[in-house]
């Protein structure tokens, strides 16, 4: 069994691609209506402060379901604070989700789908 963790960027809070989303509703719904391990926002995940975090909190005995900016950027602005960690970024350890142009309702559907993904994996 795998620890399920949604580690969720803000970009800080004033991306404007992000101004649609709603964050405390969000962490709120997805802390009641998704299983999950636990959740994590930061404001910048690809800063040093954001990679320290990263590098304390990442384990190889969980999958990290990221909300944050686009896919293919994720892959790369996250890739230090997973190197840190030594956990690799592949599908069973890290589902990417972008934010960016969707709104609080298109973001958590999104989440759901991932967390569904993972069912029976959650402890
Ligand atoms: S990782 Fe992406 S969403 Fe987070 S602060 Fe950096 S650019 Fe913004």
């Amino acid at each position: 069994m795998k620890k399920v963790v949604i580690l969720m960027c803000t970009c800080s809070g004033v991306c404007p691609s992000m101004a649609k989303i709603d964050f405390w509703e969000l962490a709120e719904r997805i802390r009641l209506e998704l299983p999950h391990s636990y959740l994590v926002m930061h404001p910048r995940l690809c800063e040093e402060n954001g990679e320290a975090l990263m590098a304390d909190l990442l384990k190889p005995d969980a999958v990290y379901i990221t909300p944050a900016c686009d896919e293919k950027k994720q892959m790369k602005l996250l890739a230090n604070g997973f190197s840190r960690a030594g956990v690799p970024m592949d599908e069973n350890h890290w589902i990417p989700i972008r934010m960016g142009l969707r709104d609080t309702e298109e973001v958590f559907q999104e989440i759901k789908r991932a967390v569904d993904s993972m069912q029976g994996a959650i402890t």
